[in-house]
Protein backbone atom coordinates (compact mmCIF):
# COMPACT_ATOMS: atom_id res chain seq x y z
CA UNK A 1 0.00 0.00 0.00
CA UNK A 2 1.59 3.42 -0.71
CA UNK A 3 2.60 5.09 2.08
CA UNK A 4 2.61 9.25 2.25
CA UNK A 5 5.80 10.61 3.56
CA UNK A 6 6.62 14.53 4.50
CA UNK A 7 9.05 16.58 2.06
CA UNK A 8 10.35 17.79 5.59
CA UNK A 9 10.93 14.63 7.20
CA UNK A 10 8.74 15.70 10.24
CA UNK A 11 6.07 13.29 10.26
CA UNK A 12 5.84 9.71 10.56
CA UNK A 13 4.60 8.04 7.25
CA UNK A 14 0.55 7.84 7.02
CA UNK A 15 -1.90 6.27 4.68
CA UNK A 16 -3.79 7.90 1.25
CA UNK A 17 -6.98 8.18 3.72
CA UNK A 18 -4.74 10.28 6.68
CA UNK A 19 -2.77 12.43 4.15
CA UNK A 20 -5.84 13.33 2.28
CA UNK A 21 -8.01 14.07 5.63
CA UNK A 22 -5.13 16.14 6.87
CA UNK A 23 -4.15 18.24 3.69
CA UNK A 24 -0.70 19.69 5.02
CA UNK A 25 1.59 18.37 7.01
CA UNK A 26 1.43 19.93 10.45
CA UNK A 27 4.41 21.61 10.62
CA UNK A 28 5.01 22.48 7.65
CA UNK A 29 5.55 20.19 4.71
CA UNK A 30 3.78 18.05 1.85
CA UNK A 31 2.45 14.95 2.02
CA UNK A 32 4.23 12.89 -1.22
CA UNK A 33 4.26 9.04 -2.01
CA UNK A 34 6.82 7.21 -1.26
CA UNK A 35 7.02 5.16 -3.64
CA UNK A 36 5.45 6.17 -7.70
CA UNK A 37 3.54 2.63 -8.57
CA UNK A 38 4.29 2.03 -12.33
CA UNK A 39 2.61 1.31 -15.54
CA UNK A 40 4.33 -0.46 -18.64
CA UNK A 41 3.52 0.06 -22.06
CA UNK A 42 1.69 -2.96 -22.53
CA UNK A 43 -0.70 -1.60 -19.51
CA UNK A 44 -0.45 1.46 -21.45
CA UNK A 45 -1.61 0.53 -24.54
CA UNK A 46 -4.79 -1.81 -22.75
CA UNK A 47 -6.05 1.76 -20.94
CA UNK A 48 -9.57 2.27 -21.75
CA UNK A 49 -9.52 5.22 -24.05
CA UNK A 50 -13.47 5.65 -24.94
CA UNK A 51 -14.39 6.00 -20.71
CA UNK A 52 -13.05 8.54 -18.18
CA UNK A 53 -14.38 6.51 -14.98
CA UNK A 54 -12.44 2.92 -15.63
CA UNK A 55 -9.57 4.70 -17.10
CA UNK A 56 -9.48 7.04 -13.89
CA UNK A 57 -9.70 4.04 -11.53
CA UNK A 58 -6.91 1.81 -12.91
CA UNK A 59 -4.61 4.93 -12.38
CA UNK A 60 -5.70 6.55 -9.06
CA UNK A 61 -6.13 3.08 -7.59
CA UNK A 62 -2.48 2.18 -6.83
CA UNK A 63 -2.00 5.71 -5.09
CA UNK A 64 -5.02 5.19 -3.07
CA UNK A 65 -4.36 1.39 -0.94
CA UNK A 66 -6.61 1.82 1.70
CA UNK A 67 -9.84 2.34 -0.54
CA UNK A 68 -11.95 -0.19 -1.75
CA UNK A 69 -11.88 -0.63 -5.60
CA UNK A 70 -16.24 -0.04 -4.70
CA UNK A 71 -15.34 3.01 -2.37
CA UNK A 72 -13.16 4.21 -5.16
CA UNK A 73 -15.77 3.43 -8.00
CA UNK A 74 -18.57 4.95 -6.01
CA UNK A 75 -16.29 7.97 -5.80
CA UNK A 76 -15.58 8.46 -9.43
CA UNK A 77 -19.34 7.98 -10.42
CA UNK A 78 -20.79 10.36 -8.33
CA UNK A 79 -17.56 12.56 -9.78
CA UNK A 80 -17.62 12.23 -13.39
CA UNK A 81 -20.42 9.91 -14.01
CA UNK A 82 -23.85 12.30 -13.48
CA UNK A 83 -24.48 15.59 -15.71
CA UNK A 84 -21.83 17.85 -13.56
CA UNK A 85 -19.73 17.69 -17.23
CA UNK A 86 -21.12 18.78 -20.14
CA UNK A 87 -19.22 16.76 -21.97
CA UNK A 88 -19.68 13.05 -22.34
CA UNK A 89 -15.83 12.28 -22.55
CA UNK A 90 -15.60 14.54 -19.47
CA UNK A 91 -11.98 16.34 -21.17
CA UNK A 92 -12.16 16.61 -24.49
CA UNK A 93 -9.09 16.76 -27.19
CA UNK A 94 -9.61 19.65 -29.83
CA UNK A 95 -7.25 18.91 -32.83
CA UNK A 96 -5.45 22.21 -34.76
CA UNK A 97 -3.03 21.38 -37.23
CA UNK A 98 0.50 20.21 -37.05
CA UNK A 99 0.12 17.44 -34.78
CA UNK A 100 -0.97 20.14 -31.52
CA UNK A 101 -4.06 19.46 -29.32
CA UNK A 102 -6.09 21.55 -26.35
CA UNK A 103 -7.13 18.73 -24.04
CA UNK A 104 -10.47 20.78 -23.08
CA UNK A 105 -10.33 20.76 -19.41
CA UNK A 106 -12.95 23.06 -18.61
CA UNK A 107 -16.17 21.02 -19.23
CA UNK A 108 -17.03 21.24 -15.47
CA UNK A 109 -19.48 22.94 -13.38
CA UNK A 110 -17.43 25.97 -12.69
CA UNK A 111 -15.63 26.16 -16.19
CA UNK A 112 -11.57 25.59 -14.97
CA UNK A 113 -9.69 22.64 -14.99
CA UNK A 114 -10.23 22.56 -11.23
CA UNK A 115 -13.42 20.33 -11.81
CA UNK A 116 -11.69 17.52 -12.84
CA UNK A 117 -9.78 17.41 -9.27
CA UNK A 118 -12.83 19.04 -6.97
CA UNK A 119 -15.21 17.17 -8.02
CA UNK A 120 -13.58 14.00 -6.89
CA UNK A 121 -11.52 14.92 -4.15
CA UNK A 122 -15.06 15.92 -1.53
CA UNK A 123 -15.90 12.07 -2.03
CA UNK A 124 -12.21 10.93 -1.12
CA UNK A 125 -12.82 13.53 2.05
CA UNK A 126 -15.55 12.08 3.35
CA UNK A 127 -14.58 8.65 2.64
CA UNK A 128 -11.13 9.72 4.24
CA UNK A 129 -12.23 11.30 7.12
CA UNK A 130 -14.87 7.85 8.02
CA UNK A 131 -11.93 5.55 7.53
CA UNK A 132 -10.79 7.68 10.73
CA UNK A 133 -13.66 8.49 12.33
CA UNK A 134 -12.44 11.17 14.59
CA UNK A 135 -15.97 12.34 14.44
CA UNK A 136 -14.81 16.35 13.79
CA UNK A 137 -16.25 18.49 11.31
CA UNK A 138 -14.18 19.33 8.99
CA UNK A 139 -13.50 22.66 8.10
CA UNK A 140 -11.85 22.92 4.87
CA UNK A 141 -9.79 26.31 4.26
CA UNK A 142 -9.33 27.57 1.09
CA UNK A 143 -6.98 30.16 -0.12
CA UNK A 144 -7.73 31.14 -3.38
CA UNK A 145 -6.64 33.13 -7.22
CA UNK A 146 -9.98 32.40 -8.53
CA UNK A 147 -10.65 29.28 -9.84
CA UNK A 148 -10.01 26.72 -6.80
CA UNK A 149 -12.12 28.48 -4.68
CA UNK A 150 -15.26 28.18 -6.98
CA UNK A 151 -14.27 25.05 -7.88
CA UNK A 152 -14.17 24.18 -4.02
CA UNK A 153 -17.58 25.54 -3.28
CA UNK A 154 -19.27 23.37 -5.91
CA UNK A 155 -17.86 20.19 -4.56
CA UNK A 156 -17.92 20.44 -0.95
CA UNK A 157 -21.68 22.93 -0.70
CA UNK A 158 -24.23 20.68 1.32
CA UNK A 159 -21.57 17.79 1.63
CA UNK A 160 -22.36 16.53 5.82
CA UNK A 161 -19.84 17.03 8.32
CA UNK A 162 -17.80 19.96 6.19
CA UNK A 163 -17.18 23.49 6.04
CA UNK A 164 -15.73 25.18 3.30
CA UNK A 165 -13.97 28.81 3.65
CA UNK A 166 -12.85 30.53 1.19
CA UNK A 167 -10.28 33.57 0.85
CA UNK A 168 -9.56 35.14 -2.30
CA UNK A 169 -7.79 38.39 -3.13
CA UNK A 170 -10.05 41.53 -3.17
CA UNK A 171 -10.48 42.92 -7.26
CA UNK A 172 -7.84 40.58 -7.66
CA UNK A 173 -10.23 38.02 -9.55
CA UNK A 174 -12.35 38.59 -12.64
CA UNK A 175 -15.85 39.38 -12.17
CA UNK A 176 -17.12 36.45 -12.91
CA UNK A 177 -14.97 34.57 -10.91
CA UNK A 178 -16.00 36.78 -8.06
CA UNK A 179 -20.03 36.55 -8.61
CA UNK A 180 -19.35 32.51 -9.10
CA UNK A 181 -17.92 32.63 -5.67
CA UNK A 182 -20.21 35.19 -4.15
CA UNK A 183 -23.65 33.63 -5.35
CA UNK A 184 -22.98 30.07 -4.21
CA UNK A 185 -25.44 28.85 -1.90
CA UNK A 186 -25.51 26.15 0.71
CA UNK A 187 -25.56 26.24 4.07
CA UNK A 188 -21.95 25.17 4.65
CA UNK A 189 -20.32 27.84 3.09
CA UNK A 190 -17.99 30.95 4.10
CA UNK A 191 -16.56 33.20 1.21
CA UNK A 192 -14.38 36.48 2.18
CA UNK A 193 -12.57 38.94 0.10
CA UNK A 194 -9.12 39.53 1.51
CA UNK A 195 -7.46 42.83 0.83
CA UNK A 196 -3.95 41.95 -0.28
CA UNK A 197 -3.43 39.22 -3.31
CA UNK A 198 -3.34 35.69 -3.56
CA UNK A 199 0.21 35.15 -1.73
CA UNK A 200 -1.16 36.70 1.30
CA UNK A 201 -4.42 34.46 1.24
CA UNK A 202 -2.03 31.36 0.67
CA UNK A 203 0.47 32.54 3.64
CA UNK A 204 -2.12 33.29 5.98
CA UNK A 205 -4.00 29.77 5.29
CA UNK A 206 -0.27 27.90 5.24
CA UNK A 207 0.23 29.57 8.71
CA UNK A 208 -3.22 28.80 10.46
CA UNK A 209 -2.12 24.96 9.36
CA UNK A 210 1.26 25.33 10.61
CA UNK A 211 -0.38 26.48 14.04
CA UNK A 212 -0.53 23.84 16.45
CA UNK A 213 -1.62 26.11 19.43
CA UNK A 214 -4.69 26.87 16.95
CA UNK A 215 -5.51 23.18 16.00
CA UNK A 216 -5.42 22.22 19.79
CA UNK A 217 -8.14 24.78 20.08
CA UNK A 218 -10.02 24.00 17.45
CA UNK A 219 -10.37 20.24 18.20
CA UNK A 220 -11.46 21.31 21.47
CA UNK A 221 -14.64 22.98 19.79
CA UNK A 222 -15.37 19.51 17.74
CA UNK A 223 -13.57 21.16 14.77
CA UNK A 224 -10.07 20.00 12.60
CA UNK A 225 -8.63 21.80 9.41
CA UNK A 226 -8.09 20.77 5.51
CA UNK A 227 -7.13 21.82 2.59
CA UNK A 228 -8.75 21.92 -1.03
CA UNK A 229 -5.98 23.60 -2.07
CA UNK A 230 -3.39 21.81 -3.73
CA UNK A 231 -1.44 21.51 -1.36
CA UNK A 232 -3.64 18.52 -0.56
CA UNK A 233 -2.58 15.05 -2.35
CA UNK A 234 -6.27 14.27 -2.56
CA UNK A 235 -6.47 17.31 -5.14
CA UNK A 236 -3.38 15.97 -7.22
CA UNK A 237 -3.83 12.97 -7.88
CA UNK A 238 -7.09 13.30 -9.88
CA UNK A 239 -5.05 15.50 -11.97
CA UNK A 240 -2.85 12.56 -12.96
CA UNK A 241 -5.46 11.36 -14.88
CA UNK A 242 -5.98 12.97 -17.58
CA UNK A 243 -2.54 13.16 -18.88
CA UNK A 244 -2.63 9.29 -19.85
CA UNK A 245 -6.18 10.17 -20.79
CA UNK A 246 -4.96 12.66 -23.26
CA UNK A 247 -2.35 9.90 -24.61
CA UNK A 248 -5.03 6.88 -25.05
CA UNK A 249 -7.21 9.50 -26.77
CA UNK A 250 -4.48 10.31 -29.23
CA UNK A 251 -3.44 6.31 -29.31
CA UNK A 252 -7.09 5.37 -30.14
CA UNK A 253 -7.11 8.39 -32.85
CA UNK A 254 -4.02 6.77 -34.26
CA UNK A 255 -2.29 10.29 -34.06
CA UNK A 256 0.37 8.71 -32.05
CA UNK A 257 2.06 5.29 -32.20
CA UNK A 258 2.40 3.00 -28.94
CA UNK A 259 5.30 4.49 -26.82
CA UNK A 260 5.64 7.58 -28.88
CA UNK A 261 6.67 10.29 -26.50
CA UNK A 262 4.29 13.53 -26.56
CA UNK A 263 4.58 16.83 -25.37
CA UNK A 264 2.52 18.68 -22.60
CA UNK A 265 2.19 22.21 -22.63
CA UNK A 266 0.80 23.52 -18.59
CA UNK A 267 -0.06 27.47 -17.95
CA UNK A 268 1.15 26.85 -14.46
CA UNK A 269 0.82 28.79 -11.19
CA UNK A 270 0.48 26.79 -7.87
CA UNK A 271 2.73 24.40 -10.12
CA UNK A 272 0.06 21.91 -9.24
CA UNK A 273 -1.49 20.97 -12.47
CA UNK A 274 1.98 20.22 -13.97
CA UNK A 275 3.30 18.42 -11.09
CA UNK A 276 0.67 16.04 -11.81
CA UNK A 277 1.95 15.49 -15.16
CA UNK A 278 5.48 14.55 -14.46
CA UNK A 279 3.75 12.04 -11.99
CA UNK A 280 2.23 10.30 -14.75
CA UNK A 281 5.46 10.20 -16.44
CA UNK A 282 7.30 8.77 -13.57
CA UNK A 283 4.54 6.23 -13.86
CA UNK A 284 5.64 5.71 -17.17
CA UNK A 285 3.56 7.72 -19.44
CA UNK A 286 5.84 8.78 -22.36
CA UNK A 287 6.71 12.13 -22.24
CA UNK A 288 9.35 14.05 -23.73
CA UNK A 289 8.51 17.73 -22.27
CA UNK A 290 6.55 19.27 -19.65
CA UNK A 291 6.62 22.73 -21.16
CA UNK A 292 5.75 25.25 -17.74
CA UNK A 293 4.04 28.23 -18.80
CA UNK A 294 3.69 31.24 -16.72
CA UNK A 295 2.55 34.83 -17.16
CA UNK A 296 4.30 38.21 -16.51
CA UNK A 297 4.43 36.93 -12.89
CA UNK A 298 7.54 34.65 -14.37
CA UNK A 299 9.17 33.47 -11.02
CA UNK A 300 8.81 29.34 -12.25
CA UNK A 301 10.24 30.55 -15.82
CA UNK A 302 13.67 32.60 -14.22
CA UNK A 303 13.31 29.95 -11.89
CA UNK A 304 14.45 26.86 -14.71
CA UNK A 305 16.68 29.46 -16.65
CA UNK A 306 18.36 30.10 -13.46
CA UNK A 307 18.35 27.77 -10.28
CA UNK A 308 17.28 30.31 -8.51
CA UNK A 309 13.61 30.69 -7.45
CA UNK A 310 13.27 34.54 -5.99
CA UNK A 311 10.16 36.14 -5.23
CA UNK A 312 11.37 39.33 -4.02
CA UNK A 313 10.10 40.85 -7.15
CA UNK A 314 6.94 43.41 -8.14
CA UNK A 315 3.36 41.56 -7.99
CA UNK A 316 1.57 41.98 -11.34
CA UNK A 317 -2.22 41.54 -11.70
CA UNK A 318 -2.77 39.99 -15.29
CA UNK A 319 -5.50 39.11 -17.43
CA UNK A 320 -4.72 35.15 -16.20
CA UNK A 321 -5.41 35.96 -12.70
CA UNK A 322 -5.33 32.27 -11.71
CA UNK A 323 -1.83 32.41 -12.48
CA UNK A 324 -0.87 35.70 -10.60
CA UNK A 325 1.46 33.75 -8.16
CA UNK A 326 4.85 33.96 -6.36
CA UNK A 327 5.26 31.28 -4.60
CA UNK A 328 4.41 28.18 -6.13
CA UNK A 329 3.57 25.81 -2.88
CA UNK A 330 3.86 21.86 -5.24
CA UNK A 331 7.16 23.02 -6.45
CA UNK A 332 8.29 21.68 -3.01
CA UNK A 333 7.04 18.21 -3.81
CA UNK A 334 8.99 17.86 -7.02
CA UNK A 335 12.37 19.70 -5.45
CA UNK A 336 11.66 16.85 -3.10
CA UNK A 337 11.98 14.24 -5.94
CA UNK A 338 14.74 15.79 -7.81
CA UNK A 339 17.19 15.80 -4.56
CA UNK A 340 15.59 11.56 -4.49
CA UNK A 341 14.16 12.37 -1.49
CA UNK A 342 16.72 14.87 0.65
CA UNK A 343 14.34 16.13 3.15
CA UNK A 344 17.03 18.21 5.04
CA UNK A 345 17.63 20.15 1.21
CA UNK A 346 13.70 20.67 1.26
CA UNK A 347 14.21 22.22 4.87
CA UNK A 348 16.91 24.50 3.85
CA UNK A 349 15.63 25.98 0.75
CA UNK A 350 12.18 26.39 1.97
CA UNK A 351 13.50 28.18 5.09
CA UNK A 352 15.65 30.12 2.77
CA UNK A 353 12.61 31.19 0.64
CA UNK A 354 10.60 31.94 3.97
CA UNK A 355 13.81 34.00 5.36
CA UNK A 356 15.04 35.94 2.44
CA UNK A 357 12.40 35.68 0.04
CA UNK A 358 14.73 33.63 -2.28
CA UNK A 359 16.89 30.27 -2.84
CA UNK A 360 19.13 28.61 -4.57
CA UNK A 361 19.35 25.12 -6.39
CA UNK A 362 23.28 23.41 -7.56
CA UNK A 363 24.35 22.18 -10.86
CA UNK A 364 23.33 18.47 -11.08
CA UNK A 365 19.48 19.79 -9.51
CA UNK A 366 19.46 21.95 -12.54
CA UNK A 367 19.82 19.41 -15.07
CA UNK A 368 18.24 16.86 -13.75
CA UNK A 369 14.94 19.21 -14.41
CA UNK A 370 15.94 20.03 -17.53
CA UNK A 371 15.26 16.71 -18.53
CA UNK A 372 11.87 16.87 -18.21
CA UNK A 373 11.04 20.25 -18.06
CA UNK A 374 11.07 23.13 -19.85
CA UNK A 375 9.93 27.01 -19.25
CA UNK A 376 9.05 30.14 -21.00
CA UNK A 377 6.48 33.08 -20.03
CA UNK A 378 4.43 35.39 -22.18
CA UNK A 379 3.88 39.16 -20.76
CA UNK A 380 -0.23 40.63 -21.60
CA UNK A 381 0.38 41.90 -25.18
CA UNK A 382 1.62 38.55 -25.97
CA UNK A 383 -1.09 36.73 -24.44
CA UNK A 384 -3.93 39.23 -26.43
CA UNK A 385 -1.79 38.26 -29.69
CA UNK A 386 -2.02 34.49 -28.87
CA UNK A 387 -5.82 34.72 -28.44
CA UNK A 388 -6.16 37.07 -31.39
CA UNK A 389 -4.06 34.94 -33.63
CA UNK A 390 -5.68 31.22 -32.67
CA UNK A 391 -9.13 32.98 -33.41
CA UNK A 392 -8.32 34.33 -36.82
CA UNK A 393 -6.24 31.19 -37.77
CA UNK A 394 -8.59 28.59 -36.90
CA UNK A 395 -11.77 30.37 -35.30
CA UNK A 396 -10.97 28.71 -31.38
CA UNK A 397 -11.37 30.64 -28.42
CA UNK A 398 -8.59 30.74 -26.08
CA UNK A 399 -9.26 31.88 -22.76
CA UNK A 400 -6.02 34.02 -21.63
CA UNK A 401 -4.45 31.25 -19.10
CA UNK A 402 -4.67 28.92 -22.39
CA UNK A 403 -3.07 31.48 -24.56
CA UNK A 404 -0.12 31.40 -21.89
CA UNK A 405 0.22 28.22 -22.75
CA UNK A 406 -0.26 28.32 -26.27
CA UNK A 407 2.50 31.76 -26.59
CA UNK A 408 5.52 30.10 -24.96
CA UNK A 409 4.79 26.20 -26.82
CA UNK A 410 5.05 28.51 -30.10
CA UNK A 411 8.25 29.92 -28.87
CA UNK A 412 9.45 26.54 -27.63
CA UNK A 413 9.01 24.86 -31.07
CA UNK A 414 10.30 27.55 -33.21
CA UNK A 415 13.38 27.34 -31.00
CA UNK A 416 13.92 23.82 -30.62
CA UNK A 417 12.55 22.94 -33.69
CA UNK A 418 10.88 19.90 -31.31
CA UNK A 419 7.95 18.58 -33.77
CA UNK A 420 6.71 16.26 -31.02
CA UNK A 421 2.78 16.02 -31.13
CA UNK A 422 1.84 18.27 -28.26
CA UNK A 423 -0.70 18.58 -25.92
CA UNK A 424 -1.89 22.59 -24.72
CA UNK A 425 -4.20 22.31 -21.11
CA UNK A 426 -6.70 24.29 -22.01
CA UNK A 427 -7.23 25.26 -18.56
CA UNK A 428 -10.27 27.73 -18.19
CA UNK A 429 -13.66 28.43 -20.59
CA UNK A 430 -13.38 31.55 -22.86
CA UNK A 431 -16.05 32.66 -21.52
CA UNK A 432 -14.95 32.84 -17.80
CA UNK A 433 -12.30 35.46 -18.93
CA UNK A 434 -14.82 37.12 -21.47
CA UNK A 435 -13.79 40.74 -21.01
CA UNK A 436 -10.11 40.10 -21.93
CA UNK A 437 -10.65 37.92 -24.60
CA UNK A 438 -13.28 39.82 -26.39
CA UNK A 439 -10.70 42.82 -25.73
CA UNK A 440 -7.86 40.61 -27.23
CA UNK A 441 -9.91 39.66 -30.27
CA UNK A 442 -11.90 43.16 -31.22
CA UNK A 443 -10.25 45.26 -29.08
CA UNK A 444 -10.87 47.39 -26.34
CA UNK A 445 -13.43 50.10 -27.51
CA UNK A 446 -15.45 47.14 -27.87
CA UNK A 447 -15.79 46.64 -24.61
CA UNK A 448 -16.67 50.40 -23.44
CA UNK A 449 -19.42 50.51 -21.54
CA UNK A 450 -20.53 47.40 -21.15
CA UNK A 451 -20.42 45.03 -18.41
CA UNK A 452 -19.13 41.41 -17.84
CA UNK A 453 -22.58 39.94 -19.14
CA UNK A 454 -23.07 42.01 -22.06
CA UNK A 455 -19.25 41.01 -22.79
CA UNK A 456 -19.87 37.54 -22.67
CA UNK A 457 -23.05 37.76 -24.86
CA UNK A 458 -21.07 39.37 -27.37
CA UNK A 459 -18.51 36.57 -27.08
CA UNK A 460 -21.00 33.89 -27.87
CA UNK A 461 -22.20 35.43 -30.56
CA UNK A 462 -18.27 35.25 -32.07
CA UNK A 463 -17.64 31.85 -30.17
CA UNK A 464 -20.25 30.39 -32.40
CA UNK A 465 -19.36 26.65 -32.33
CA UNK A 466 -18.46 27.07 -28.78
CA UNK A 467 -21.65 27.11 -26.65
CA UNK A 468 -21.72 29.82 -23.80
CA UNK A 469 -21.08 27.18 -21.01
CA UNK A 470 -23.62 26.62 -18.46
CA UNK A 471 -22.22 27.59 -15.35
CA UNK A 472 -22.25 30.85 -16.51
CA UNK A 473 -25.45 31.13 -17.57
CA UNK A 474 -27.96 33.13 -15.73
CA UNK A 475 -24.55 34.26 -13.19
CA UNK A 476 -25.83 38.41 -13.02
CA UNK A 477 -29.37 37.15 -11.40
CA UNK A 478 -28.34 35.37 -8.94
CA UNK A 479 -28.38 36.78 -5.47
CA UNK A 480 -24.93 37.79 -3.88
CA UNK A 481 -24.96 35.79 -0.86
CA UNK A 482 -21.51 36.07 0.66
CA UNK A 483 -20.38 39.89 1.18
CA UNK A 484 -17.46 39.65 3.21
CA UNK A 485 -14.22 41.77 2.95
CA UNK A 486 -11.11 41.59 5.32
CA UNK A 487 -7.96 42.89 5.92
CA UNK A 488 -5.24 40.18 5.41
CA UNK A 489 -4.38 40.41 8.51
CA UNK A 490 -8.04 39.81 10.06
CA UNK A 491 -7.98 36.27 8.03
CA UNK A 492 -8.24 34.21 11.12
CA UNK A 493 -10.48 36.55 12.71
CA UNK A 494 -12.82 36.04 10.33
CA UNK A 495 -12.63 32.58 10.22
CA UNK A 496 -13.10 32.16 14.11
CA UNK A 497 -15.98 34.48 14.01
CA UNK A 498 -17.56 32.20 11.44
CA UNK A 499 -17.32 29.42 13.51
CA UNK A 500 -18.52 30.99 16.55
C1 LIG B 1 -5.37 27.27 -11.17
C2 LIG B 1 -5.23 27.61 -12.60
C3 LIG B 1 -3.99 27.56 -13.25
C4 LIG B 1 -2.72 27.22 -12.50
O1 LIG B 1 -2.68 25.86 -12.14
P1 LIG B 1 -1.65 25.35 -11.01
O2 LIG B 1 -2.04 23.94 -10.77
O3 LIG B 1 -1.88 26.23 -9.82
O4 LIG B 1 -0.30 25.51 -11.58
C5 LIG B 1 -3.94 27.83 -14.61
N1 LIG B 1 -5.05 28.18 -15.29
C6 LIG B 1 -6.27 28.24 -14.71
C7 LIG B 1 -7.44 28.65 -15.52
C8 LIG B 1 -6.40 27.95 -13.36
O5 LIG B 1 -7.60 28.02 -12.77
Amino acid sequence: MTAYISTRNNYPAVSAAAAIKTGMVPLGGLFVPEKIPRLDSEQIFALPGHDYIPLAQQIIAPFLGDFTADELGSSLAEAYGGNSFSHPLIAPLHSIDGGLYFLELWHGPTAAFKDLALQLMPHLLVRSAAKMSTGKEIIILVATSGDTGKAALEGFKNVPGVRIVVFYPYRGVSRVQELQMTTTDGDNTYVAAVRGNFDDCQNAVKEIFADQGFGRALAGDGFELSSANSINWGRLVPQIVYYFWAYVSLLHKKAIMPGEKINFVVPTGNFGNILAGWYAGKMGLPIRKLICASNKNKVLTDFFQTGIYNRNREFWQTQSPSMDILISSNLERFLFEMTGHDAAKIVDWMGDLQAKGLFQVGQTIRELMEETITSGFADEEETRGAIREMFGSHRYLLDTHTAVGYKVYQDYRRKSGDETVTVINATASPYKFAGSVLGAICGREQLQGKDEFAVLHELEKLGGAMPLHPGLKGLQQKPVRHQAVCDKTAIRRQLMQWLA
